[in-house]
């Protein structure tokens, strides 16, 4: 792709003479930084830059953003600085591209108790709403082409999507990003699965397009004769993973599945929405318990429409969903349609999870929302909201383990969180490879590394800088030990008492 062409992607009505200008340098730019790099698949390496970008565009996100997708890989695989990247494009973009770096540093061990760690650093790590949809355009594109990697790096990226990319792209209200992502891991995980399913879609789809293809001009004549008129009907077929997991819950039984294909009408407003709804009801009765209304209950990412399943033409069950143009393109482009739609055009300051217009991405913060009561998910989600954020931070090991700490912990808390032998014989630290003082207070995307000695020793002063209640306990065990062990060399003072106290306090 040229310039020219990807020029033809940005709408005049979005996208202002600066921004392409500014988008402009960016293409130039990362064209030169990728010059001759090559992908796993042997094609240029700018293709995957394009392709990012243009789902970026897709989106519809800002020139920034634009931007930074074009940058995405500069800073990393090319050896350009965020400074280079802040002298050329400004603070902005530098600052979302360094966000994306810094996401790409977090790496998955598929480890299940650090999942939610994982997906909460993740946000954290981010800071900007914008690095994570252009990392999961990003993701994509790499997903796309995983075919080509080596089966165990494969296998974890594609795990990775599954249990990370893709309940963010769902949080953030984008369905058919995480449908794909979604459909593009399963069958790398589960290829015997896949087939299956994907055998049985086949003998199934061609009859339901046909019956569908008779109840739309029936639907239409009923619309139009209580002065209805639909912008479009057609369907949407179910995304392949999604079927699976609802296949597990239905043993199997695909006789169950009564949504595989569904009728989906646009209409003008919300008020032709619920007309359009009595309309279906009176010619076909709904299945008890199966209407829902999301016009007036959005669910938490924000998805918006009416759903309801009846006994359509000759008694068969079909779901039908009624949405306006507005909910389906924020069900498409989720968090992303909300600012395309922000009357200056462009928020200078970026969108951040706490913008006021955006009060349900707050949510990202509740994961465990889908399990568990309404009342129970509440309580999490407040006991969350004390902490998230605000009192964790979230750090790396080395290696990419994510490792949640409260806020304020220092290289002393970290050391004795990962283990306390490396907490007692700890002689020093080094945060982003270079050394810091033990009382360095860590922020979030810090990586951490411990350097320990056989002798080193725990010093009492430790127990004025460590701030978790673990490491101080670790250390005051520690601190026992020592004082119990110099009484053993005089053993009238202390051995004694220090043997005792030991007794009552808990084990390390
Ligand atoms: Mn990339």
């Amino acid at each position: 792709m040229t310039w020219p062409q990807f020029e033809q992607l940005l709408k005049p009505t979005q996208y202002t003479a600066e921004d392409r200008d500014c988008v402009k340098r960016a293409f130039g730019f990362a064209e030169r930084a990728h010059y001759g790099q090559k992908r796993a698949t042997g094609e240029p390496y700018f293709n995957h830059i394009l392709a990012v970008a243009s789902a970026v565009v897709a989106l519809g996100l800002d020139g920034d953003a634009v931007c930074a997708a074009l940058l995405h890989d500069s800073i990393e695989d090319r050896g350009i600085s965020k400074a280079d990247i802040q002298k050329e494009f400004g603070g902005n973009v530098a600052f979302l591209v360094e966000g994306v770096s810094k996401v790409n540093k977090i790496k998955y061990h598929g480890a299940a108790r650090r999942v939610e760690s994982l997906r909460k650093m993740f946000l954290a790590v981010a800071e900007d709403v914008r690095v994570v949809l252009i990392k999961l355009c990003d993701r994509l594109n790499n997903m796309r082409t995983i075919s080509v990697l080596p089966p165990e790096k494969r296998d974890r990226i594609a795990l990775e999507t599954l249990e990370v990319y893709a309940p963010l792209a769902y949080r953030l209200g984008i369905g058919e990003l995480k449908g794909e992502l979604q459909d593009l891991a399963f069958p790398i995980l589960y290829p015997d699965e896949y087939q299956w399913i994907q055998r049985e879609v086949a003998e199934r789809v061609p009859e339901g397009k046909r019956y569908l293809e008779q109840v739309r001009p029936m639907l239409e004549g009923a619309l139009q004769k209580d002065g209805v008129v639909p912008i479009k009907i057609d369907f949407r077929q179910k995304f392949l993973y999604s079927l699976w997991q609802k296949l597990m819950r239905y043993e199997m039984n695909f006789g169950r599945i009564t949504d595989l294909l569904a009728m989906r009408i646009i209409v003008r407003d919300v008020e032709d929405c619920y007309k359009t709804l009595g309309i279906i009801h009176s010619l076909w009765k709904p299945l008890p318990g199966r209407i829902k209304d999301y016009i007036a209950l959005p669910k938490p990412n924000g998805y918006r429409s009416l759903h309801t399943t009846v006994f359509c033409l000759e008694g068969k069950v079909t779901e039908i969903q009624i949405r306006t143009p507005e909910m389906h393109d924020e069900a498409e482009h989720g968090i992303a349609a909300h600012w395309a739609y922000e009357e200056s055009g462009k928020p200078k300051t970026g969108i951040r999870a706490d913008h006021p217009k955006l009060a349900w991405v707050r949510q990202l913060e509740n994961w465990q929302s889908e399990i568990g009561s309404a009342a129970e998910g509440e309580a999490f989600l407040e006991s969350l909201k004390i902490d998230f954020f605000k009192d964790r931070i979230f750090v790396l090991t080395p290696t990419g383990e994510v490792i949640d700490m409260p806020d304020g912990s220092t290289p002393i808390d970290f050391a004795y969180h990962i283990h306390s032998q490396i907490g007692d014989h700890m002689m020093g630290a080094k945060v982003n490879n270079k050394m810091v003082p033990l009382s360095h207070t860590l922020s979030t995307g810090d990586t951490v590394q411990i350097l320990t000695q056989k002798n080193k020793q725990p010093s009492p002063d430790w127990m004025n800088i460590a701030r978790t209640s673990n490491a101080k306990s670790k250390i005051r065990s520690a601190l026992k030990r020592q004082e119990e062990l110099a009484g053993r060399i005089d053993p009238k003072s202390s051995g004694k008492a220090g043997r005792r106290k030991n007794k009552n306090s808990p084990r390390p």
